[in-house]
């Protein structure tokens, strides 16, 4: 009997309908059977639930532990807080997984790009602790800095734990033995913010010598910066706190050829989220224009967890062809065909 599965799916808002639409076509075409739970979150769903992220969307990812996401806006400066950072805290979702792998016929000016950037995804200046300057808060840490904060400073918080650091780094290097990856590079500014990425550094230092099979070293997140413009093949996985790992990910998407086609995942002990690194990109919403493929490689990543690992392959090996043959590829590769268009060359190639 062929196995069904029950996964999550929030299509998210602004381009989230369409390549949602584009990624479960496809999926469903590789024969894997999936029942999908659809839930709506993000900005057009609080005035009909009161909240941007309804408990009936937290409650389905718990039982079926495994979803699939598109985009979902998050308003700059005023407004609610981030609906995706909010999902990956209440899940526990600690470790946020962002493979970097060059894509013959996606223009770039690199080749042979192959990086995993392991992003802590729970901790960090994403904490959402944070106070508006002038605020008693912000006030009371000013005064206990001793002239170290301009009064009237805005104020974030930047907590990093030693468990959060041991998970995230721990993750990492197990990850890179699954996969059968060589080095783990721990990324910091530990020579400026001693304490916090000190402690992410002492936590990758004392667990790297539980891996003497791997390869461990260490950067500075500037210097990583451009040894990633400049020599990006001397690297493999990246272990990195929140906010760095945020921005490398967007570098590691710009080295592979853009957003379009980065996939991504965040994964906790009891769940895992598939999704897409770029954001809702609201220009577009509705014009069957953007590119599906990072969203459909993120249902790659999701059948492989599913253990579906030749169904998973087949799927990116569909895209790969689909995007050499350039025959029918969105905008952003250089093509004039629309979400759904690419979505069927990609479900021939599958059927092939
Ligand atoms: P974005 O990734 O949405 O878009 C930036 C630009 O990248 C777009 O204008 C477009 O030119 C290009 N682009 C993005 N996705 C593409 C695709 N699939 N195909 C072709 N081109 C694509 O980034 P942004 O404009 O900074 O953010 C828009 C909103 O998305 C914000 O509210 C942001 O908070 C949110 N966001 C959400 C997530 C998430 O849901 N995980 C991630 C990042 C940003």
């Amino acid at each position: 009997m062929t196995k069904e599965y029950n996964v999550t799916l929030i299509p998210g808002d602004g381009i989230g309908q369409e390549i949602s639409a584009a990624t479960q076509r496809v999926i469903a075409a590789t024969g894997v059977k999936i029942n999908w739970e659809v839930q709506e979150a993000g900005a057009d769903v609080i005035e009909k639930f009161g909240t941007p992220l309804p408990e009936t969307v937290l409650k389905s990812i718990r039982k079926n532990k495994v979803a699939l996401k598109g985009p979902l806006t998050t308003p700059i400066g005023a407004g609610f807080r981030s609906v995706n950072v909010a999902l990956r805290k209440e899940l526990d979702l600690y470790a946020c997984v962002r493979p970097c792998k060059s894509i013959a016929g996606v223009k770039s000016h690199y080749r042979d790009i192959d990086l995993v950037v392991v992003r802590e995804n729970t901790e960090d200046l994403y904490a959402g602790v944070e106070y508006p300057g002038g605020s008693p808060e912000a006030d009371e840490i000013i005064k206990q800095a001793k002239g170290k904060i301009r009064p009237g400073a805005a104020i974030s918080i930047k907590p990093i734990s030693r468990e959060g650091s041991c998970q995230i780094v721990d993750f990492a290097f197990t990850y890179a033995l699954k996969h059968k990856r060589k080095k783990v590079t721990a990324v910091t500014k530990a020579n400026i913010m001693k304490y916090t990425d000190g402690l992410f550094l002492a936590v990758a230092r004392e667990i790297s010598r539980k891996y003497p099979q791997l390869e461990y070293e260490e950067r500075l997140v500037d210097n990583m910066c451009m040894q990633l413009v400049q020599k990006p093949e001397l690297y493999d996985v990246l272990v990195l706190p929140n906010l760095y790992g945020d921005i490398i990910s967007d570098l590691g998407a710009g080295l592979v050829g853009g957003l379009g086609v980065a996939p991504g995942a965040n994964f906790g002990q009891n769940s895992a989220v598939f999704e897409a690194v770029h954001g809702s990109a609201p220009k577009y919403k509705g014009q069957n224009k953007v590119n599906p493929v990072a969203l459909i490689l993120s249902g790659a990543l999701l059948l492989d967890y599913l253990g579906e690992k030749e169904k998973s392959e087949q799927l990116y090996n569909a895209v790969i062809k689909v995007i050499a043959e350039k025959k029918a590829v969105t905008y952003d590769l250089g093509g004039t065909a629309g979400t759904s268009q690419m979505a069927d060359e990609i479900i021939k190639k599958i059927k092939e």
